[in-house]
């Protein structure tokens, strides 16, 4: 029997403890996070198709494989009619959303590509594909244009919600400003998206104070949606020297699992994803984190030819196999713990259409 007493109010020592949980303990976490979801969100999984659009970037994060002073890559952007192709893929398949990813770029051709595509993805679905955009940091007039054009929703993760680690983590200039970034977030919630964010988790120099904080911060914004995971290093980056502080790997994966859970039970009703770089860690993860708490699965749909070069981190784990048939064993792992994908439906965030009067499908 789980006490709710033990996890409600969650203040900010318990959450440091719950994150260094184990065994019984933790596993006591889980089971209540697992009730929880069931009870906010059902078994139902929602599938986003994920297309990577460009790995170009003005920005040069230390920890990123794609920052723009990393020349051992080759720059791509796919054409706007291979996109245009891929949302019709996913549309047949019965994604019921597609997120589109992207380094950072703030120029007006960029901004111009992402509305046409926008606009010709809800028109050759009816209006029916939900989109996700997770283009970094825009001006108010450009998230306010892809809104307007047809994006529902806009992920933009705060990476740490710690200044001081937020510092070390990048250069020091005004493209990579914290206080900017926090601004971003709030003018995306203004705009009208379902608003969503996340960071980093195992980063060196990261405690697990900071990461109760992350949970507190997440909350407190109100966000509608969450995509975090590990951070995986990556040789090419400056933060790679620092790879003797980080915890090994069942460490990372047990934190990152960790957070997860208790996010659900700070937010019951809005969105988690389990996303691509817990699957660096551990196979199983995916279902490991729908079990504990995520609602939400990223199939990348971004044409293979491109993906090699899309290297966020490294040991990335790409499919051999053709998209329909990563559906057909996605459907099968998910039976392994009694949940089902919810094909074709957008799947907005529960959290946001009952908080705002605007009539969504759910
Ligand atoms: N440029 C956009 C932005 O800033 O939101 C979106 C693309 S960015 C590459 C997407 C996310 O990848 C970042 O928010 C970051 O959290 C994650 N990422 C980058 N490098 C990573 C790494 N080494 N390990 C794990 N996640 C990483």
């Amino acid at each position: 029997m789980i006490e709710t007493i033990l996890y409600y109010p969650l203040s900010r020592d318990r959450l440091i403890d719950l994150l260094s949980s184990s065994g019984e303990e933790e596993k006591a976490l889980f089971d209540y996070s697992t009730a929880t979801k069931l009870k906010n969100v059902g078994n139902e999984v929602y599938l986003r198709g994920l297309i990577e659009l460009s790995n170009i970037c003005d920005k040069d994060c230390f920890y990123c494989g794609i920052r723009k002073s990393n020349n051992n890559i080759t720059r791509f952007t796919l054409k706007y009619e291979e996109v245009i192709e891929s949302v019709k893929y996913a549309y047949e398949k019965g994604y019921g959303s597609i997120v589109i990813q992207s380094g950072e770029r703030s120029s007006r051709s960029f901004s111009d590509k992402i509305d046409k595509i926008i606009r010709e993805s809800k028109k050759i679905t009816n209006n029916n594909i939900g989109i996700t955009l997770s283009c970094g940091e825009q001006s108010e007039e450009t998230y306010l244009r892809w809104f307007e054009s047809g994006a529902d929703r806009y992920l933009l993760r705060i990476e740490t919600s710690s200044e001081e680690l937020y510092k070390k983590l990048h250069p020091k200039d005004t493209l990579h400003n914290y206080t900017n970034r926090r601004n971003a977030l709030e003018l995306l919630r203004k705009t009208g998206y379902q608003l969503g964010t996340g960071v980093m988790i195992g980063l060196p120099f990261q405690t697990t104070e900071m990461l109760a904080d992350d949970l507190i911060f997440m909350r407190d914004l109100n966000i509608d949606m969450c995509g975090m995971g590990p951070y995986i290093e990556h040789t090419k980056t400056p933060l790679y020297k620092f790879r003797e502080q980080l915890p090994i790997t069942t460490v990372r994966l047990s934190l990152a699992l960790k957070m997860i859970s208790l996010s659900r039970i700070l937010m019951p009703d809005i969105n988690i994803a389990a996303t691509t770089a817990l699957k660096v860690l551990d196979q199983k993860a995916t279902e490991k984190a729908i079990a504990i708490g995520a609602n939400v699965i990223m199939p990348n749909i971004t044409p293979l030819f491109y993906r090699k070069e899309y290297l966020l981190y490294e040991n990335r784990s790409e499919p051999l196999f053709s998209f329909e048939d990563e559906l057909a064993l996605l459907e099968k792992r998910l039976e392994t713990i009694s949940h089902r994908i919810g094909y074709n439906k957008q799947g907005n965030s529960k959290h946001y259409t009952k908080n705002w009067s605007r009539c969504i499908p759910e």
